[in-house]
């Protein structure tokens, strides 16, 4: 093995590496090298390891409990910051390939090329993967969806701008329905590559109106400084596509965190 080898080796596995370690890790932001080189404490949606036991798992996961920006949030609507001025988000997505992995915590869909992006706020931000929750993590008037879908984003500065998506329980969605029919029902070694493209234009609604708030990730280590944008309307699932997540990770949600005097503002 020639040094040109062993060097384009250890890229692959710092390539792969944070697309491996789950959700939160995978963003980890800042410190993402640190992130992932140790392995974080073990920890779940109940009982000893659950939402509010996280913090005390690993001093890496203190904004849990004393961050003062979380999420996910109650998007209560009479308190909207209505702002006229406030920039849409513009998505740049097309047709792509993806690989799809069971992180232990969630199914996670993720995305190498780089060739999908999102502007918010004029900052250009890359996608790297998207993720399911159920039941869904933000609420809008105190309202639970069945599940939501995360479009996680990255931009050359390491900060994260994540678009949720809720979900209801509707016609089967055709987008995902080679994912949903092939979700991974043990945690992965090796991500299952997907036959067909999935264009994520298509998996959002048609009707953009967005909230727009500062909050964090919703799992360890709560890392804070996120770019949420939540769409009001939501997309469809078939009751099967949720079921046959459920059957995986029946629930696998954060509890909303209170606002501490944010607003969520919106067009
Ligand atoms: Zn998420």
């Amino acid at each position: 093995m020639n040094r040109n080898t062993v060097i384009r080796g250890l890229m692959a596995v710092v390539l792969t590496l944070p697309l491996a370690a789950c959700a939160a890790q995978n963003s980890a932001i800042p410190s993402a090298g640190k992130a992932t080189a140790t392995k974080s404490a073990h920890w779940s949606y109940l009982g000893d390891t659950g939402p509010d036991k996280w913090a005390t798992l690993d001093t890496q996961n203190a904004a849990c409990a004393n961050g003062t920006e979380q999420s996910p949030i109650d998007i209560e609507l009479s308190q909207l910051k209505v702002d006229k001025e406030l920039s849409t988000f513009e998505t740049n997505y097309k047709p792509t390939s993806f690989t799809l992995m069971n992180n232990g915590h969630t199914i996670q869909a993720n995305d190498a090329s780089g060739s999908n992006t999102i502007t918010v706020e004029g900052k250009v931000y890359t996608f790297v993967q998207l993720h399911f929750h159920k039941p869904s993590e933000n609420q809008i008037n105190g309202k639970t969806f069945d599940m939501e879908m995360h479009l996680v984003h990255k931009n050359s500065e390491g900060n994260l701008a994540v678009l949720g998506v809720l979900i209801k329980s509707g016609s089967e969605n055709k987008q995902l329905a080679e994912m949903f029919s092939k979700l991974p029902k043990e945690e992965t070694k090796e991500d299952l590559k997907l036959d067909q493209v999935i264009d994520l234009n298509a998996l959002l609604p048609q009707d953009k109106k967005a909230f727009r708030y500062k909050g964090s990730l919703t799992t360890p280590p709560c890392s804070e400084g996120v770019d949420w944008t939540v769409l009001e309307e939501p997309i469809e699932l078939s009751e099967e596509q949720i079921q046959s997540f459920g059957a995986i990770f029946s629930d696998n949600h954060r509890p909303v965190q209170p606002l501490n005097g944010r607003t969520v503002a919106t067009q």
